[in-house]
C-alpha cells in the first residue's frame, strides 16, 4: 500500500467524528476539477507505513476514525490487508472511491472492516466519461451503490457541483440513482492545479445558492436524504 499524504487531524471528513486523512496516490479517472491532481499519475512522495502506524498508534484516544482517500484507494492491491492493520488499531475506518471498481468494494463488504463508505456519482449517465475524463461509465458506480445498500453498511454517494453541471444534470443523477441513506451535494472550490487547457471550466461560474436550493427541492421526491 502507497500512501503520500496524511492530514493529521480532520473534523470534516468523517460524518461525527474526528479523523486522520490517509491519501493514496494514482487514480484512473482525470476530473477536471480534481482537487488532489498531483496524486494522479502516481506517488510523489510515499510515507512509510511504518511512520503512519506509530502515528496512529499515538493518536488513539484523540482521534476517532481514518479516512483512506485519494487518489482512488481501490487500484492498490494490498488496500484490504491495509485496512485490517488500521482497524486493528481500533479506528473507525471510511473509505473514499470513486466507485469504479465495485468488486474491490464487495470483497471488502466481506471482511466487515470498513465502517462508512463515501462514493461519488459525478454525472449523468450521459456524461460520465466526458465528466471523469476517461472511458468509464455509471455501471460500475451503481453497482456500487447498489452493493452498499444491500450490504447494509453506512454510506453516502456525493456529487460535487462543478461550473458546467446543470441543474437538469443534477435532477437526472437523483434519478438514476436508487434512494440513498444520504445524498451530498458538494460545493465546488477551484482547485489550485489544473490543466492548461481546462483554464475556461475551471473559472466557469457554478450555480448560485438560491439555483441550488431551488433543484434540492424538487430532487426531494426522488433522493429525500440529500444534504446540502
Ligand atoms: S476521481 Fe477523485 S481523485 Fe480521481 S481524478 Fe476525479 S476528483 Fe481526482
Amino acid at each position: 500500500m502507497i500512501i503520500s499524504g496524511i492530514v493529521k487531524s480532520s473534523f470534516v471528513d468523517y460524518p461525527g467524528l474526528i479523523s486522520a486523512v490517509l491519501f493514496a496516490p494514482g487514480c484512473n479517472y482525470n476530473c477536471f476539477y480534481c482537487h488532489n491532481r498531483q496524486l494522479l499519475s502516481g506517488p510523489q512522495e510515499e510515507i512509510s507505513l511504518d511512520y503512519i502506524y506509530k502515528f496512529l498508534d499515538s493518536r488513539r484516544g484523540l482521534i476517532d476514525a481514518v479516512v483512506i482517500t485519494g487518489g482512488e484507494p481501490t487500484l492498490q492491491k494490498d488496500l484490504i490487508p491495509f485496512l485490517h492493520k488500521i482497524k486493528s488499531l481500533g479506528f473507525k475506518l471510511k473509505l473514499d472511491t470513486n466507485g469504479s471498481k465495485p468488486n474491490v468494494v464487495e470483497n471488502i463488504l466481506k471482511e466487515n472492516i470498513v465502517d462508512y463508505f463515501a462514493v461519488d456519482y459525478k454525472a449523468p449517465k450521459s456524461r460520465y466519461p466526458s465528466v471523469a475524463g476517461c472511458s468509464i461509465t455509471a455501471e460500475p458506480v451503481l453497482k456500487t451503490i447498489n452493493l452498499l445498500l444491500e450490504s447494509d453498511t453506512d454510506f453516502e454517494a456525493r456529487t460535487t457541483l462543478f461550473p458546467g453541471l446543470s441543474g437538469e444534470d443534477i435532477f437526472q443523477m437523483a434519478k438514476e440513482m436508487p434512494v440513498l441513506p444520504r445524498y451530498v451535494l458538494n460545493r465546488y472550490r477551484k482547485p489550485e492545479n489544473y490543466l492548461p487547457g481546462d483554464l475556461e471550466k475551471i473559472n466557469s461560474i457554478p450555480l448560485s445558492q438560491s439555483e441550488i436550493s431551488a433543484i434540492v427541492k424538487k430532487i426531494r421526491e426522488y433522493q429525500p436524504n440529500i444534504c446540502f
